[in-house]
């Protein structure tokens, strides 16, 4: 034992708290942990009703039980629908036998010879005691519980805090240290919200919350402590973003755009169609943004396919008719060459100049552009990152459009947004076909508005999606062959190149430990393009596409295959997303159990874009429940945003965001959708705050402003506003 209780500093690094040695001290540290403060704020992720313990033989089948023992035997019973893994659990007293269905993988987790503790429904097995899919614990000296949550026989069960932990830093071992800790450190917390909002918006004093919350007596105080941190979560994200806002606001000018009755039929006249319900909505939205004198910041999210292009060049021409200049700027050469060839339809007569402007254009043409944007002369423009080079002058660019922003650094469309010279700032509009549920795009983007295009125009037909296992591929390929018999083409995805490695780390959500037989065997597009070529397929003109060929080895690819002179593509994820091929008809989706929800969708996407019939196929074996739910929901809905919504349910948001804009969105204490009311309110009390105060500069305030600075000052760039 190191300091008595009684000298720990919130700053006291964690090597100086009782019970931790120089080996523990290093675990902590690697989860972040560095000092008692950290600790304190190293949140459970859940709580769990620990059952009292008993005996095995005295255990009641129906109930909720809890036991610890030794593991005496274990199988696999490899055995569809559902391969499960079996142990027996014996204790002086008796024998409980353990199924897990669908956890094969146990097998290298659980062995004979150890100690575990088990929790679950007992049920009566022929003529024994069985636990399906128990929770489970191993019993080792280190991760031994804590003596208190052991409860003698008959007691009242428990709640115990569950600690994101790792191998060598088990959960219950965190637990011992805050318990042994938790009472020195709390008198020292100060609250940083003024009473008078704390009180109204009824949460607890912040080391009340703390205690509750590391230390329950019931489920109440979790509640009750919870909301107060999660709040706390939210409340200091919205600060961040509002303030950010409200600097960009007196800071930053944009013209304010012109716009009237005429306009606004001139521009609906290039046409070719009335815009949709939908797309009125957020044009007009797009509409009174742009005639402010404040930069627009907005996102519009629609599924792929739902018209977001007509909107991007709405804007762009109601820059025209103020004589400002428009850009929109794309992800790939394909998709600025797809987007500069359908504006040009759309303009085409009218007296609006567009240039394209690329990383491929010749020296010459590109020094054209590049003199026409500085002399005012191009209108409009579209292009790539090129976009964003040293080179490029606007005269007076008024709207900039990003499309599919997820696939640029954020920094790039920060250059493209702060470009300006006298705080003078173009309106930007990003353009996502990654469907953020309404929540999270309020956290990750709290900085911009969001408009969302619900539903496809007219003469869409939808695209039909079935799920089959695993062995039934060799039906799927004969069917796909029928398909390409009639001229049709198709997409056929899987997870990795060439065996082994899946391409995107991100895909494995919950694929058992790499180095199983499930990795030696996962299809890759080298071993599937073989497979068609010399069966299924043999005769049809293949060909593949991946992230290891080059960029512009995959643009011609891309290119063959639009002009029809591919009748199938074995990709990877990278097949663009956008990407317009109306003759390719289905999605033969591989281990389809490896994507995420998200992505399913998105590969979906890339059919259905003409009005022939398509189908998506997901092809896979659900190794957990989860997986089975997703291929299922994908296979029932085609409405990106539910399945968002679906989605943030099942991984919450640090998955779907991925580690890209982690940043903004690590809750511990916040949960969604459960919270999306609290995430509303204090947004709206942020904004209040901000309102009355735009530094947070009052002395009161400077514990919540530290506090702010220290979670998102660096990731919202508050530096220079403070
Ligand atoms: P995305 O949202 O994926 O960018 P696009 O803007 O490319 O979608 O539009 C998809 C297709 O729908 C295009 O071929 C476009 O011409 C067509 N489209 C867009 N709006 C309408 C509409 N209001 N009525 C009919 N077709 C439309
Ligand atoms: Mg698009």
């Amino acid at each position: 034992m190191n300091g008595s209780a009684a000298q720990l500093r919130l700053q006291t690094p964690v090597e100086e708290l009782p019970h931790v040695g120089p080996r523990r001290a290093a675990a902590f540290r690697r989860l972040g942990v560095a000092t008692l403060a950290d600790l304190i704020k190293h949140l459970p992720h859940r709580h769990e009703r620990i059952e009292p313990e008993a005996p095995i033989a005295r255990l009641a089948a129906g109930a909720v039980v809890s036991a610890r023992g030794e593991i005496t035997a274990t199988r696999v019973v490899n055995r569809r629908p559902r391969p499960r893994f079996e142990a027996v659990l014996l204790d002086p007293t008796g024998r409980l036998d353990l199924v897990f269905f669908n956890q094969t993988f146990l097998q290298s987790r659980l062995r004979v010879g150890m100690r575990i503790r088990v929790q679950g429904t007992a049920k009566r097995f022929h003529s024994g005691l069985q636990i399906a899919n128990p929770k489970w614990e191993v019993l080792t000296d280190e991760g031994e519980a804590p003596a208190d949550a052991l409860q003698p026989e008959g007691g009242e069960a428990r709640l115990r805090p569950v600690y994101p932990a790792s191998e060598d830093l088990p959960s219950s071992a965190i637990e011992k240290t805050v318990l042994s800790v938790l009472d020195a450190a709390l008198p020292q917390i100060d609250d940083h919200l003024p009473d008078t909002l704390r009180v109204d918006r009824a949460l607890p004093v912040l080391r009340e919350a703390y205690r509750m919350f590391h230390r329950p007596a019931d489920e109440e105080e979790v509640r009750a402590a919870r909301r107060r941190l999660a709040y706390d979560e939210l409340l200091l994200l919205q600060l961040g973003v509002q303030m950010k806002r409200a600097y960009v606001r007196r800071t930053r000018r944009a013209p304010a755009l012109r716009w009237s009755e005429a306009i606004d039929g001139h521009i609906r006249a290039r046409f070719p169609f009335p815009l949709t319900e939908a797309q009125d909505v957020v044009v007009r939205e797009v509409a009174a943004d742009l005639q402010r004198p404040t930069p627009t910041s907005r996102l519009v999210q629609g599924d792929v396919g739902s018209g977001k292009t007509v909107i991007a060049l709405y804007a762009m021409l109601m820059s025209a008719a103020s004589r400002h200049q428009s850009a929109l700027m794309a992800p790939t050469e394909l998709l600025a060459e797809q987007h500069f060839a359908s504006i040009s339809r759309y303009l085409a007569g009218s007296s609006v100049k567009t240039a394209l402007l690329t990383g491929g254009l010749p020296e010459a043409e590109r020094r054209a552009v590049h003199e026409g944007l500085a002399s005012g002369e191009i209108d409009m423009v579209v292009g790539t990152h090129a976009l964003l080079s040293a080179g490029v002058r606007f005269a007076s660019l008024a709207v900039a459009v990003i499309d599919e922003q997820h696939r640029f650094g954020v920094h790039q469309r920060m250059l493209l947004r702060e470009g300006g010279e006298g705080g003078a700032m173009p309106h930007t509009l990003v353009m996502t076909a990654t469907p953020i549920p309404r929540t999270l795009a309020l956290t990750v983007f709290g900085d911009l508005d969001v408009s969302t295009v619900r539903g496809m125009p007219p003469g869409r037909s939808p695209i039909r999606t079935r799920w089959v296992p695993g062995d039934k591929s060799a039906e799927v390929y004969a069917w796909l062959r029928t398909r390409l018999d009639r001229g049709e083409q198709a997409y056929i995805v899987v997870p990795a190149i060439d065996g082994g490695e899946a391409e995107d780390p991100g895909l494995l959500t919950d694929a058992p430990p790499a180095g199983g037989d499930r990795e030696r065997s996962l299809k890759s597009v080298r071993s599937v393009l073989r497979h068609l070529e010399e069966g299924p397929l043999a005769g049809k003109r293949l060909a593949s596409l991946h992230g290891r060929m080059g960029r512009e080895q995959r643009d011609a690819v891309m290119e063959r295959f639009r002009a029809g002179a591919i009748d199938a593509l074995v990709a990877t994820t990278v097949i663009e997303v956008g990407v317009d091929v109306s003759n390719a008809t289905v999605m033969v989706i591989e281990h389809a159990e490896r994507f995420g929800l998200a992505q399913l969708h998105q590969l979906r996407g890339r059919v259905g874009r003409g009005s022939k019939a398509s189908v998506c196929v997901l092809i896979g074996d659900a190794p957990t429940p989860e997986a089975g739910d997703r291929m299922k929901a994908v296979a029932e809905q085609s409405d990106g945003f539910v399945l968002a919504e679906r989605d943030l349910e099942l991984r919450g948001p640090g998955e779907i965001l991925g580690a890209r804009q982690a940043g903004a969105a690590q809750f511990s204490a916040a949960r969604f959708p459960e919270d999306t009311n609290l995430l509303l309110l204090a947004r709206r009390d942020a904004a209040a705050w901000i309102d009355k105060s735009p530094t947070l500069g009052m002395p009161e305030e400077a514990l919540v402003r530290a506090r702010l600075m220290r979670s998102h000052g660096e990731a919202l760039g508050l530096g220079d506003i403070a």
